[in-house]
């Protein structure tokens, strides 16, 4: 079995990326943003402050939040609920971004990742993939592109969902991300020492995609 980590910040085309590979090798594609948007999710309809660990650690203790697996496709599960297409919005974004910096919450989600990268070959990607969740992954690689390129891409992937947000406010929620996923105390986005590094500005998927593809040959090999 083989377990493929790809981190980086928002924007740099993880997701796209690590579908397409794990469409290739037959891997599971586990997409661990999905999970802390859950989590967001939980909050915001609870009206508990997402940056608080008072208001989340009772919250915690209250739902059930699953991840599934159906056509290949990952579902997310709240309290039994299918929430999965409600999760890729801006306000849950940011939600999942402060949720996320409480340790009570990435304890609680740790377990979930690491079983699933138990069961079969996975890609994973999120943020402390490579550092925390997965360190023995076979191949590790901190995706990146300039934050002008990201923001372009999440702007047009949001406005091909028919999302209003304007260049500017996809920019600016974007840096504030940034900001809170590197700035955090615990799992901030880090480069894993054994990773590759890989700038996707002005790469088209394919290259990228070809390029990981490689290193999972590679190690696959060896
Ligand atoms: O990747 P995505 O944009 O869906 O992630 C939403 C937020 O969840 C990120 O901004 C980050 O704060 C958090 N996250 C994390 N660790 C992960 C995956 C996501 O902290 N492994």
């Amino acid at each position: 079995m083989m377990s493929v980590a790809i981190d980086g910040p928002g924007g740099a085309g993880k997701s796209t990326v690590a579908r397409e590979l794990a469409r290739r090798f037959g891997f599971v594609y586990v997409d661990t943003g999905a999970i802390y948007r859950t989590v967001g999710l939980a909050a915001k309809r609870a009206g508990a402050d997402p940056k608080s660990s008072a208001e989340m650690a009772p919250l915690l203790e209250r739902i059930r939040v699953e991840l599934r697996y159906e056509g290949g496709e990952q579902r997310m599960l709240l309290d039994g609920e299918d929430v999965t297409g409600l999760l890729r919005t801006p306000e849950l974004s940011m939600y999942a971004s402060d949720v996320s910096a409480l340790p009570e919450v990435r304890a609680f989600l740790l377990g979930m990742q690491r079983q699933a990268a138990e069961r079969h070959s996975v890609v994973m990607d999120g943020r402390d993939i490579g550092t925390v969740v997965l360190p023995g992954a076979q191949v590790k690689i901190f995706l990146t592109a300039s934050k002008e390129e990201r923001a372009r891409r999440r702007y047009e992937e949001l406005r091909a969902r028919g999302e209003s947000q304007s260049y500017g406010e996809v920019l600016a929620d974007m840096e504030r991300r940034d900001g809170n996923d590197s700035g955090r105390a615990v799992a901030p986005l880090r480069p894993a020492e054994d990773s590759v590094v890989l700038d996707s500005t002005g790469l088209s998927v394919e290259e990228v995609v070809a390029r990981i593809g490689e290193l999972i040959i590679e190690k696959g090999k060896g």
